[in-house]
């Protein structure tokens, strides 16, 4: 099969690797139809974070193909949404709904063969657990997108937003404009919130913010967005801020324009990042998220998807195939996407 190889900075290739198959009873093959790349693949491809020569990426969809003995739920033939980690469903961490710390699961895309999501087939360990079946099989390429978003960035906005407990009626601020931070923007907006502002300097983004609910939109970065965040809200600041950067300039801002009492939701990966504990302490501000279980919001975004209330699809706006993953990173990297989708089979 072809799958793409993450060999060092800057160097995505494809390959011919063997197909994967069932190692394990609890496991599954999934034929891959969508893929795309992460915000976080471009810390690797930019060898700002480490990652070893072989299979990336961690979000797919797709048919099953084949099942272990042990599975029960899943069948061959499913259409399934493959959430980025793993999971086995039934330990403590994922009944509490946090199954991106399963003690039994972990993360595809990390180099292992056969576990990237960018390839044409993947093996989906605790297939029961992590798995979620599609009901039908026809999708239009429309459907098909906003089915591959909640992979991830849907999911990871919506508990940036859960995270922050956004409200109904509040003021949200959303610090960063990546296909997570408009994903967040989008569940602010289900979530009830009545003013959004997205802090983005890209006139595309800006424009499927404000379709997605944004009210304000800041441009400013640092201490000028602080100003201007404090400036739209009497000085007093937000009720909930969805954090969807991780670098050390976005996490000030986000701990800056929070209200007395409000909490941070926090989705980007912390790079460099020191929370004031001081600071938070006096105004009372909590700070929530990480790794988002995006596995335990299907049973909200999936149905909000299929009945066309969402279309979370609208983060893809470069296109192309497997043969051209390098196109689908450096288009990202040069921001001239806000996300790549791979057309697979
Ligand atoms: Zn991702
Ligand atoms: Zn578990």
């Amino acid at each position: 099969m072809k799958a793409a190889i993450f060999k060092a900075k800057d160097s995505i290739t494809v390959e011919e690797r063997p197909k994967p198959s069932v190692k394990e009873p609890t496991d599954a093959i999934v034929r891959v139809v969508r893929a795309c790349v992460c915000g976080s693949d471009l810390w690797y491809y930019r060898g700002i974070t480490p990652h070893p020569e072989g299979s990336i990426g961690h979000e797919f969809i797709g048919f099953v193909e084949e099942t272990g003995a042990g599975v029960k739920d899943i069948k061959s033939g499913d259409f399934v949404i493959a959430p980025f980690a793993y999971s086995d469903g039934t330990c403590a961490n994922c009944q509490a709904g946090f199954q991106t710390a399963c003690v039994h699961g972990g993360f595809f895309g990390g180099g292992n063969e056969g576990e990237g999501g960018q390839a044409e087939y993947v093996r989906v360990p605790h297939a029961d657990g992590t798995l979620v079946k599609v009901p039908g099989s026809n999708f239009s390429d429309e459907m098909l997108a906003s089915l591959l978003a909640l992979t991830d960035v849907m999911g990871t906005g919506y508990h940036a937003a859960v995270s922050a407990e956004v409200t109904k009626g509040d003021t949200v601020a959303v610090v960063g404009d990546g296909a997570v931070g408009l994903c967040a923007v989008l569940s602010a907006k289900m979530l009830g919130a009545k003013r959004i502002i997205a802090m983005s300097r890209h006139e595309d983004r800006q424009a499927l913010a404000r379709e997605w609910g944004a009210t304000d939109i800041v441009e400013d970065r640092g201490e000028d967005a602080v100003r201007a965040v404090m400036a739209l809200t009497d000085n007093v600041g937000v009720d909930a801020v969805l954090e969807c950067v991780g670098t050390a300039e976005a996490n000030k801002t986000a701990f800056a324009i929070a209200r007395a009492g409000a909490i941070v939701g926090r989705v980007g990966v912390p790079h460099d990042v020191q929370i004031d504990a001081m600071g938070t302490f006096y105004r009372n501000v909590g700070m929530r998220g990480g790794p988002a279980p995006v596995r335990a919001y299907m049973d909200i975004l999936l149905p909000a998807v299929l009945e066309g209330r969402i279309n979370p699809g609208k983060v893809f706006t470069f296109t192309t195939d497997l043969d051209h993953i390098a196109d689908a990173y450096a288009a990202m990297d040069e921001r001239r996407a806000i996300k790549s989708m791979l057309t697979i089979g």
